[in-house]
């Protein structure tokens, strides 16, 4: 068993001033029992905690650490960004270049504007496409997180065309009504709503492969589907790549899959590890934006000098190694590793991988939506995610997210995963 005096130490402390001990849910692993360790730091693919264990790290602080932690040309950014002073509130160098890289590797981008996260994004492309298309309701996917703006944190409708319900108490059911949820990867429920709703629908906004209930794919042609029927509904396509933006390829799952969103919410990678979001897309639509235009949007912070930095030399340095290649062989590795894992272990598992993001659902059925991944077994996944936790290997604290890979992931590390993995899930 592993040493944990100090994390535990700290957590009961935290849970006295902290609500639930963490700032954000779920670093405090009730989906899997049991206590977080807290992290002393962290370099490449490993995380070392207060107590010394050390982790390979398959978290990657939710996406952003796509070149591993702490990448020397990211930190050497930021400190060179930080002697010039760490915030002005009036325009610096660095947002110009960040909105002409975003531009160039995601052509569907007209115009860019940043803020500080990637519930700000969707949040404020949400409000930009109503004001645009001057409609109140929008289309999303249960199982797909967009942040935890009010309209937004909707997951579960009672049925394709009836109001949502808010997920979240705090929410009014007012704000909720506006929300149609449906489930992902089904085009008939689409269609049938855009029917039931005519002219009142602002947007759909979908996360092109939904990592935030594990990990499914797009059905093929159904990306296509959704920007063909919105166009034809005269409704906007807005493109939640807060997770997928420079990950899936340099440009997102838009270039991987070849679709061309209205709008594009961003996040996570092009922060480098700090705070960071952006939303961009057509022109004439973001031209709607204060000050142009009568769509309100701001922050004291956005387009923060550190965070400009250290996005553009993480953004500079996944170009210059091609970073993309490696993670997709890393990728196919250890899918290839986990699932015969699983095989010889007789446990069956749903391997589900889109280039560096993964998940491994515990059903024997396919997973292609929130319903499908519901049916996977989240005891078992508590005594993998704990086995695993003890040989060294850090995997989210959750059956329903998704693992990443970075570039620092070595071939030594996946064999340690998969070693681990064989061995753990004997005892499953
Ligand atoms: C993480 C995430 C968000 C929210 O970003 P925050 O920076 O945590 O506010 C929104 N959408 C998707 C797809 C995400 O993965």
């Amino acid at each position: 068993m592993r040493n944990l005096a100090r994390s535990e130490a700290l957590f009961a402390e935290a849970l006295e001033h902290i609500p639930g001990g963490v700032n954000s849910p779920v670093r405090a692993f009730r989906a899997v029992g049991g206590r977080p360790f807290f992290v002393d730091h962290a370099a490449g693919a490993r995380v070392r905690d207060v107590d010394g264990n050390e982790y390979v790290d398959y978290v990657g602080t939710w996406g952003p650490a796509i070149l591993g932690h702490a990448h020397p040309k990211i930190i050497a950014a930021i400190k060179a960004a930080a002697d010039h002073g760490t915030s002005f509130g009036i325009p610096n160098p660095f947002e110009v270049t960040m909105a002409k890289v975003i531009k160039a590797a995601y052509p569907s981008v007209g115009k860019v504007r940043m803020c500080n996260s990637g519930t700000e994004a969707c949040m404020s492309a949400i409000r930009l496409a109503r004001g645009f298309t001057k409609r109140d309701k929008i289309i999303k996917f249960d199982g797909c997180y967009h942040g935890h703006a009010d309209s937004l944190l909707v997951k579960a409708g009672s049925g394709a065309l009836t109001f949502g319900h808010p997920d979240s108490a705090g929410v009014p059911a007012d704000f909720a009504r506006h929300t149609l949820v449906l489930p992902f990867n089904d085009e008939a429920a689409v269609t049938a709503t855009f029917a039931a709703n005519p002219s009142v629908i602002a947007a759909i906004i979908v996360e092109p492969v939904p990592g935030n209930a594990g990990l499914y794919l797009p059905r093929p042609g159904y990306l296509e589907f959704l920007s063909r029927i919105t166009a034809a509904h005269g409704a906007l396509l807005i493109f939640d790549e807060v997770m997928t933006g420079f990950r899936l390829a340099f440009g997102g799952a838009q270039a991987r899959f070849g679709i061309t969103p209205d709008l594009s919410c961003f996040g996570k990678i092009i922060g480098g590890g700090l705070p960071v979001g952006a939303f961009g897309g057509r022109t004439d639509i973001m031209d709607y934006l204060a000050p142009l235009g009568p769509v309100y949007q701001a922050g004291t912070l956005s387009g923060n000098p550190l965070a400009m930095a250290a996005g553009l030399a993480a953004l500079e340095e996944l170009r210059a190694t091609n970073a993309h290649a490696r993670l997709e062989t890393l990728g196919a590795a250890l899918e290839a590793g986990l699932s015969r894992a699983a095989k010889s272990a007789g446990v069956p598992v749903q391997f589900n991988r889109c280039g560096s993001m993964f998940c491994g659902y515990f059903t024997s059925e396919p997973v292609h939506n929130l319903a499908d991944a519901m049916k996977s077994d989240r005891e078992r996944f508590k005594k993998f995610f704990h086995g695993m936790l003890d040989a060294g290997v850090y995997l989210a604290p959750s059956q329903f997210e998704a693992g990443f890979l970075s570039t620092a992931h070595t071939e030594a590390d996946l064999e340690l995963t998969v070693s681990a993995a064989a061995r753990v899930m004997k005892g499953l």
